[in-house]
């Protein structure tokens, strides 16, 4: 049997820090990342044979949990007809019909290999569209890993936005406007001096990268209005939150349409998708048709294609949010008095929960900075228990499908006695 550590050790002379994504190298909470060997349903089970009940589901996309019989079965069919064409299929329409019918707004989607590249590719769409540079983002929001939004807020009054990234030029990072979420009066602000040059505001209209920031309404719906106004577009960043949510994804909750949306994590069914979206006017700037220029090789791989149609098949016929709701409200009522008296609480929406160390919060500016230490010895003992959360304090957990009751009242239990202690 390989251990964790032997593995990690032969990874780290080859691969930098031993990992292909930063977060997953444990430096937040310490140890030894755990090396999986495989996923069962509700389960990860590492290099030594050690079973986890995960509930990181690698980080969103695995809403039916591990290894689906049916999904698995898609990948299969669909791999034995070959794995990449480079050329049209039938699966790519089906599966751009189901998300165009599903979300709202929404006529033509484009897809790529990754929630990057649908962020990128929307902004250029953005620019290419609107004809004007300037973008704006918010401080606690993430979006992938473009240059333009690798970008941090400057200090002070300023919201020109600073490279948050080596490798980032400063003259990138300049057209980029960083601005707090639900600050209604910095956003105006911008809007006043600015509003006439900026192309886009994106935004995750759930925040779910640096805590779960819940929004406000009245917040979305400003920056519905201002956008419109100022003939700015509205990117909504539903990487995480679509079809996660629901079908209509965080749209369809607060009853908001954007100009543009953006996929992955779900849609894929585990595989490599992303993509964004639009009316059919805006997306017919896209080449072939217009000039904003956006490819991929593998863009609309039919194996991918035919996981996130298996998945979206089985979400359906299992009324699969109905049962994700009810398993998100019973980790609430088991969780929050047990955390009553505690500096910690609870906060979710549907399938996505947070412990926030501290009341919940409305923007990164809010959270407490002593939040990673706090988390690291609850991480380490819910380890210890065989349970897996997330090894940063700032990452949210999800639920999918195959989690039972028995498995939340497990997790709410095991928080329980640790964060009682
Ligand atoms: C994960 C994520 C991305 C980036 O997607 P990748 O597939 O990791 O490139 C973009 N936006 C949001 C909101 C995300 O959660």
């Amino acid at each position: 049997m390989t251990s964790n550590t032997n593995l990690f050790e032969r990874a780290q002379k080859v691969i930098p820090g031993g990992v292909n994504s930063p977060v997953r190298a444990f430096r937040a909470v310490g140890g030894t990342p755990k090396f999986i060997a495989k996923g069962e349903g509700a389960y990860v089970v590492d290099e030594e044979g050690k079973r986890y009940l995960d509930f990181v589901g690698s980080w969103g996309p695995l809403i039916l949990g591990h290894a689906h019989a049916e999904i698995v079965a898609a990948i299969g069919q669909a791999a034995a007809l070959g794995t990449t064409y480079g050329a049209p299929c039938h699966a790519e329409v089906e599966l751009a019909e189901e998300v165009v019918g599903a979300y709202p707004g929404l006529e033509q989607v484009r897809f790529v290999s990754s929630g990057t590249e649908a962020t990128m590719s929307a902004i250029r769409l953005a620019r290419g569209a609107t004809g004007r540079d300037l973008i704006v983002k918010f401080s606690g929001c993430y979006h992938g890993h473009a240059d333009h939004l690798l970008v941090a807020a400057g200090s002070g009054l300023v919201t020109f936005g600073q490279p948050s990234s080596a490798g980032v030029p400063k003259e990138f990072a300049a057209l980029t406007r960083v601005l707090p979420l639900d600050d209604d009066a910095k956003l105006k602000a911008l809007f006043d001096a600015e509003g006439d040059k900026i192309a886009c505001v994106i935004i995750e209209p759930i925040p779910a990268n640096n805590g779960l920031l819940l929004q406000r309404k009245e917040f979305l719906q400003l920056l519905r209005d201002l956008t419109k106004k100022h003939g700015a577009l509205l990117i909504f960043d539903e990487v995480i939150s679509g079809f996660r949510i629901g079908f209509g994804g965080a749209a369809a909750h607060y009853g908001i349409t954007p100009d543009l949306a953006t996929f992955g994590k779900v849609i894929g069914g585990g595989l490599p998708v992303g993509a964004y979206g639009g009316s059919r006017a805006l997306m017919s700037n896209v080449a072939p048709l217009g000039p904003v220029y956006q490819a991929g090789t593998l863009s609309g791989n039919p194996v991918a294609m035919a996981a996130g149609l298996a998945m979206l098949k089985v979400i359906k016929r299992d009324n699969v949010y109905a049962r994700l709701e009810a398993l998100g409200a019973q980790l609430e009522k088991e969780l929050t008095p047990a955390l009553e008296g505690t500096a910690w609480s609870f906060v979710r929406v549907g399938s996505i929960g947070w412990l926030s160390y501290g009341p919940a919060a409305r923007s990164a500016e809010a959270l407490d900075s002593k939040s990673g230490d706090q988390y690291r010895p609850i991480f380490q003992a819910l380890m210890d228990r065989g349970i897996y959360l997330a090894p940063s304090a700032y990452e949210v957990l999800f639920l999918s499908a195959v989690h039972t009751p028995e498995d939340v009242t497990r997790l709410a239990t095991a928080l329980r006695e640790v964060i009682g202690r």
